[in-house]
């Protein structure tokens, strides 16, 4: 049999703290190896379609290919800082086309999530470029109304005040105590002068003032994962989650009952194939996908 480039193993092999092959050493479909047999598809963006501005070798080929086979499929990306449009442009501009409708964002998520739960006006704490993927949803404005019917969180950077902050924190004490939607729970962020703080502290901070607990939409958190599936209308068992974070995505993905796959590709260390347990499976990186899918994963 022809050497694959991927590895899996199943629940058997879990107790063993190593992986049982090498990393990069390939096995065959045999029956109990292959951990999933997926319908659809989730993909992380960053890392695994492209990194550092320039796609990943092979990936044009394999999102080719999952649009070709007519799989059904999301892109996931915790992106909050731009809207959906820019996302398109900024692949297109590395010469790979993706529909809108495929890229699920936490503004995305978040108005999704609004649509179907509140009625009345949304508090957006968000950066003003992302406003546009909410789309139709009537936004608070304090001078027109008394209470908000949700309060949205984002990353306002340095547009942080006290008065913005304590004004959320006020929303929220409404008697009729609307939501709390954070658009991910990242801690912090690099920038050129330095570290700074990202969406998490300030979600963190009206949590706790308030006693209630966010929904986050972004990854790791479970309603994330749970909004890609049902604008799937997939089942958690028969789809894949394919990252190169092993925390954030593959993690993330397999408590919210989606089996993940590990790309090396992107943030991927080694030391991830030491986790206990180790990821279940692990791709050189996506342009393996196509290969596995039609040798392992359809194989019925
Ligand atoms: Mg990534």
């Amino acid at each position: 049999m022809p050497q694959a480039r991927y590895h899996g193993f199943d629940a058997s092999d879990r107790p063993q703290r190593k992986p049982p092959r090498a990393p990069g050493a390939g096995v065959h479909c045999g029956k109990r190896i292959v951990p999933v047999r997926p319908r659809s598809l989730l993909v992380d963006l960053d890392g695994v379609v492209y990194q550092e501005g320039h796609l990943v070798d092979g990936a044009a080929e394999a999102v080719a290919w999952i649009e070709d086979r007519g799989i059904p499929h999301r892109f996931l990306t915790n992106t909050s800082s731009r809207p959906r449009r820019a996302i398109v442009d900024k692949l297109g501009d590395m010469g790979l086309r993706v529909d809108a409708e495929h890229i699920l964002t936490p503004p995305v998520a978040a108005a999704d999530w609004l649509r179907g739960r509140v009625d009345g006006p949304v508090a957006l704490f968000v950066n003003e470029v992302t406003w546009e993927d909410f789309g139709d949803i009537a936004r608070f404005d304090e001078a027109k109304h008394r209470r908000a019917a949700a309060v949205v969180i984002g990353d306002l950077g340095e547009d942080w005040t006290f008065a913005r902050l304590n004004q959320a924190f006020g929303l929220l004490m409404n008697d009729a105590r609307p939501p709390l939607l954070a658009l991910g729970m990242t801690r912090y962020w690099r920038t050129g002068g330095g570290l700074q703080l990202d969406v998490g502290p300030f979600v963190k901070a009206l949590e706790y003032a308030t006693g209630t607990e966010a929904v986050v939409l972004g990854k790791p958190a479970p309603e994330f994962f749970h909004a890609a599936l049902h604008a799937l209308d997939a089942s958690q068992k028969e789809t894949l989650m394919i990252g190169d974070d092993r925390v954030g995505d593959v993690e993330g993905a397999e408590a919210a009952g989606i089996p993940g796959a590990l790309v090396r590709t992107g943030k991927f260390s080694p030391s991830d194939l030491d986790a206990d347990p180790p990821p279940s499976l692990v791709f050189d990186s996506i342009a393996d996908l196509p290969g596995w899918w039609e040798d392992c994963a359809s194989a019925r």
